[in-house]
């Protein structure tokens, strides 16, 4: 895989995208050069090679990497990835998002983001613990619980998290659950953590329909990708009254205008990994382009799968009224601006799916305390710290006349900012 992947479309790169984010945000607040200075690019960049052994005996070496973008409101906190398209800039860009998220929903971490380089889907259980495993131990003097604490992300779950927690309390010689997040229940997790995300998204998308005015119990939703993020928010939202009316995922997009049952998808790709053949068990039928989903006639769209879904390309023709961001980076800053003088109302990644991070930081607390609380407090303290962001990034939006996006970082770059000038130089 090469370093930087060659993007011959250069509205595709994450990390441009993120840094002309920052831009808007950053001439609007005026910052001088030493402030863009100490917050824009990231800190610490690391690549290592993981030789690991597979089941037919063979090494196959992976690349991995860790990027601690900024650490001056806390430790570096974000997921690990594990995706065949991992690359240094997809990392570089999800861990300056992480920073500004952090920043936005006011839990006192900085932002990292890691990443390797294969595909989880081909990996045995056994050549899967030892790509994590041996990830986490060449990174482990990088990691602590008070230096940079990682999560689940696309391809990793509470188990890989928990191969990470038993490599490092080994290496350390101690139990150490708080060195990472999103861990099973037996092991310090957090009740409330497995659907964080999506319960976040699903906070912001109902303050957002308040916002405009829109009946949420009359509206109707289609969600790309249905992993973690956008299978827990297709089912919380269907709580909240919704109607799912398509879900994607790798196999392909599914389409049932009387409503998907959000439940038996769930189990049924638990039980077969992926959507495919879902159709042939649901009302559902398969579209002939997946792509077409986001293009649908539905009152609320939620990228929840990867970065750069919604392009100057397509978003002409995105029919949603909110444009809720499950995904890190799904609108291309060229899609943005189409969506945005269209009057689409888009709820930015780093706030929108800021709830994944927010439990990650309740599930920190409880480490430290040794005390762990019932669900009904996270649920409790989730909501209002989700909230409170929206209505801050919504008042912000106003005050200074610009959209959503902005207003949020607005919001993060002043608190990120505020703190590195208080820190000041060590040297
Ligand atoms: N990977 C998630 C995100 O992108 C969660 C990060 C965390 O909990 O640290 O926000």
């Amino acid at each position: 895989m090469p370093e930087t992947v060659y993007c011959p479309n250069p509205d595709m790169n994450a990390f441009e995208n993120a840094l002309k984010q920052f831009d808007a945000a950053a001439k609007v607040l005026n910052l001088t050069q030493n402030q863009v200075a100490m917050i824009k690019d990231p800190r610490r960049i690391v690549e290592v090679k993981l030789p690991v052994r597979m089941d037919d005996g063979s090494i196959e070496v992976y690349k991995g990497y860790r990027v601690q973008h900024n650490i001056a409101r806390g430790p570096a906190k974000g997921g690990i990835r594990f995706h065949p398209d991992v690359n240094v800039d997809e990392v570089k860009a999800l861990a300056f998002w992480m920073t500004y998220k952090c920043a936005v929903v006011n839990v006192p971490f900085g932002g990292g983001k890691g990443g390797v380089i294969c595909d989880p889907m081909k990996l045995s259980n056994g050549e899967l613990e030892r790509v994590a495993r041996r990830y986490f131990a060449e990174m482990v003097d990088l990691f602590g619980p008070d230096k940079d604490i990682p999560a689940p992300d696309v391809g990793t779950n509470a188990q890989v998290m928990a191969w990470f927690l038993d490599t490092y309390s080994m290496h350390e010689g101690e139990y150490l659950p708080g060195v990472v997040t999103g861990k099973p229940l037996e092991l310090g997790g957090s009740a409330g953590r497995v659907e964080a995300t999506a319960q976040g998204i699903v906070h912001c998308i109902v303050e957002a329909a308040k916002h405009l005015n829109i009946d949420i119990k009359k509206t109707t939703v289609a969600i790309q990708g249905f992993g973690n993020v956008g299978s827990y928010s297709g089912k919380i939202l269907q709580a909240e009254g919704c109607k799912i009316i398509a879900v994607s995922d790798i196999s392909g997009a599914y389409q049932c205008d009387l409503g998907v049952d959000v439940k038996f998808m769930m189990d049924y790709v638990a039980k077969n990994r992926s959507l495919a053949g879902i159709e042939k068990h649901t009302k559902c039928t398969k579209m002939n382009d997946p792509q077409k989903l986001l293009e649908l006639e539905v009152d609320i769209l939620v990228p929840a799968a990867l970065e750069n879904q919604i392009t100057s390309k397509n978003a002409p023709d995105i029919k949603a009224r909110i444009v809720a961001e499950g995904a890190n980076g799904p609108v291309t800053p060229n899609g943005d601006k189409i969506l945005n003088e269209r009057g689409i109302f888009v709820i930015p990644d780093i706030l929108c799916n800021s709830g994944g991070v927010t439990v990650s930081y309740l599930e920190w607390v409880q480490n430290r305390m040794g005390y762990y609380w019932e669900n009904e407090q996270i649920q409790g303290d989730l909501s209002r710290m989700m909230r409170a962001a929206f209505r801050n990034v919504v008042e912000t939006s106003e005050r200074y006349k610009v959209n959503m996006r902005i207003a949020a970082f607005i919001v993060g770059i002043q608190r990120v900012a505020r703190a590195s000038e208080l820190r000041g130089l060590y040297a």
